[in-house]
C-alpha cells in the first residue's frame, strides 16, 4: 500500500473535505501516515480566509519541492481554496507541484492522482453549480476517531460579505440532498459517532435552492432526529437573518438538537456592518440574539468578530466591545482584519487601519471575549449537566475526563475510567475562563 499525508489549514468545512479526500484515495490504496517523510504522496489542503494560512501553504509545499529535487520519488499536490484561487498560477510559484485540485470537484480525484502518476501536471479548478452527492454514495469517508461526526449539508455562499472570499473560492451555495445526508449521518452512528454537527458556510439557508421541494433546515432536523440511537444533534454556522421561528421553534422541540447557536455579529456597529455587507444593523441583530434565549432556556450563542475593518474608527470599534457586553455573547472568535484579493473590501487600500491599531484591537477585543466568557460560565456552578464525553488524560498527576455539555460548555472532570463516548450526568463545582470544573453524580 502507498502512504498519503495530507496537512489540513483551516475550518471545519476543509477538515471534512480531508476525511473525504482520504476515503477516496484508501479505495486507490492508499493509506493515510502522519508523518510526511514516508508519504509517496503529500497534500496540502488549503484555506485562504488568511494570507498567513496561503504563505504556510506556499512554504510547506517548498519543503516537499526541495525533497522531490534531492530525488525522493514522490507526488505533491495543492487542494483546498487556496487551489481554487490560484488554479494554473501555482505551477508558476510552486512548479515541483504535479496537481491542483480546487473545492468544487474533489471527486475527481483518481482521475488526478491516475494521470499525476504517469507524469502529467493537471489542474482542476472548473467551477460548477452541482454539489457532487451523485458521486458522494460510492466512496467511503475516513473520518477522525473522535465522538463528533462533521457533515457538510451546504457548500459555498452567496451573501458576499466585502471582507470574504469564500463565494470566490467555494462558488454558489449548493445545498446537499437530504437522503445522501441522511444515508451519512447513519453511517456515522453505526460507527459510534455520538454527535452530528450539520456543517455549512449558512446552515439556515439549506434548501433554498431546491427546486423540487420544500425542504428546510427544520425538515432535515426533523429527520435526523427521528433515527433511532442516544445522539446529539448541532448546526453550524447561522446567518442571523436567515434564523426562522420555525427553526428556533425545532431546536426547543426535538431532544436531540442541543442548545447551542453560532451566529456571528463581525461588527458591533450598524455602520461597518453596512460596509461588510451584512444584512442586518446592531438593533436587528440583538432582537434576533434575544429571541432566541428567550425561546431556548439554557442557550449558548456565540458569535465572530473581526477587529480593524477598513475604516473602521475607535467609536465603531467600541461598538463591537459594548456588543459583546450588552448581547451577553457567551463566546467569540475573533481576528484582525486581513485583506483577502478579490474581495470588495480589499480595494479600499486608503481606509485600511495600521497593523498596530489593528493588533492592539484585536488584544482589547480578547480581552473582552475572555470576560464575558468567564462570566457566562460562572451562570453554571452549582448546576447539573450532561456531557459527552470527548477526552480521558492524565493532567498533573489527576484522572481527567473532559465532555461538552448540550450547550457546547466544555467540562473537566476528574474520573480514573476512561469514559469517552459516554454520556454522564455531572455537577458543575468551578468556572475558569474557558472551561467549566465538575464532578460525576
Ligand atoms: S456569510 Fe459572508 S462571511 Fe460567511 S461565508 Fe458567506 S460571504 Fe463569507
Amino acid at each position: 500500500m502507498k502512504k498519503v499525508f495530507i496537512d489540513t489549514m483551516g475550518c471545519q468545512m476543509n477538515k471534512s473535505d480531508t476525511e473525504r479526500m482520504l476515503g477516496i484515495l484508501s479505495c486507490l490504496d492508499y493509506e493515510e501516515t502522519k508523518e510526511p517523510k514516508e508519504a509517496d504522496l503529500l497534500i496540502v489542503n488549503t484555506c485562504s480566509i488568511r494570507q498567513l494560512s496561503e504563505d504556510k501553504a506556499f512554504s510547506m509545499l517548498g519543503l516537499w519541492g526541495k525533497w522531490k529535487s534531492e530525488g525522493k520519488k514522490i507526488k505533491i499536490g495543492l487542494c483546498g481554496c487556496v487551489a481554487q484561487q490560484k488554479a494554473e498560477k501555482t505551477f508558476r510559484r510552486a512548479p515541483y507541484v504535479d496537481f491542483v485540485l480546487g473545492t468544487h470537484k474533489i471527486y475527481s480525484l483518481p482521475e488526478i492522482i491516475k494521470r499525476a502518476e504517469a507524469g502529467e501536471r493537471v489542474c482542476e479548478c472548473t467551477e460548477t453549480n452541482a454539489t457532487e452527492d451523485d458521486k458522494a454514495a460510492e466512496f467511503p469517508i475516513h473520518r477522525v476517531k473522535s465522538v463528533n461526526a462533521w457533515i457538510p449539508i451546504t457548500e459555498g455562499c452567496n451573501n458576499f460579505c466585502t471582507y470574504c472570499i469564500v463565494p470566490y473560492t467555494r462558488g454558489r451555495e449548493r445545498s446537499r440532498q437530504p437522503e445522501i445526508i441522511i444515508k451519512e449521518v447513519k453511517d456515522a452512528l453505526n460507527q459510534g459517532f455520538k454527535e452530528i454537527t450539520l456543517l455549512g458556510q449558512n446552515v439556515d439557508s439549506y434548501g433554498k435552492d431546491f427546486k423540487d421541494k420544500n425542504y428546510r433546515l427544520a425538515q432535515l432536523l426533523r429527520d435526523i432526529n427521528s433515527l433511532d440511537g442516544n445522539f446529539r444533534i448541532r448546526f453550524v454556522t447561522s446567518y442571523p437573518t436567515d434564523i426562522t421561528d420555525e427553526l428556533i421553534e425545532t431546536v426547543v422541540e426535538l431532544d436531540k438538537v442541543c442548545e447551542y447557536f453560532h451566529i456571528p455579529m463581525q461588527s458591533g456597529s450598524s455602520v461597518v456592518l453596512k460596509a461588510m455587507n451584512r444584512r442586518y444593523d446592531r438593533d436587528t441583530y440583538k432582537k434576533i440574539v434575544e429571541k432566541v434565549r428567550k425561546m431556548v432556556p439554557d442557550v449558548t450563542i456565540t458569535s465572530d468578530f473581526i477587529a480593524g475593518f477598513p475604516g473602521e474608527t475607535e467609536e465603531q470599534f467600541q461598538e463591537t466591545l459594548s456588543a459583546i457586553d450588552e448581547f451577553e455573547l457567551d463566546y467569540s472568535n475573533t481576528a484582525a482584519y486581513s485583506p483577502r484579493e478579490k474581495t470588495i473590501a480589499a480595494k479600499w487600500v486608503d481606509k485600511y487601519i495600521d497593523e498596530d491599531i489593528k493588533t492592539e484591537r484585536l488584544a482589547r477585543l480578547n480581552e473582552k471575549v475572555r470576560e464575558n466568557c468567564l462570566k457566562s460560565n460562572l451562570k453554571f456552578v452549582g448546576r447539573e449537566m450532561e456531557i459527552l464525553v470527548e477526552d480521558f488524560e492524565n493532567h498533573k498527576g489527576q484522572n481527567v475526563i473532559t465532555g461538552r455539555a448540550r450547550n457546547n460548555k466544555i467540562v473537566h472532570v476528574p474520573c480514573e475510567k476512561d469514559l469517552t463516548g459516554e454520556f454522564v450526568n455531572v455537577k458543575i463545582t468551578g468556572a475558569k475562563t474557558w472551561y467549566l470544573q465538575g464532578e460525576l453524580i
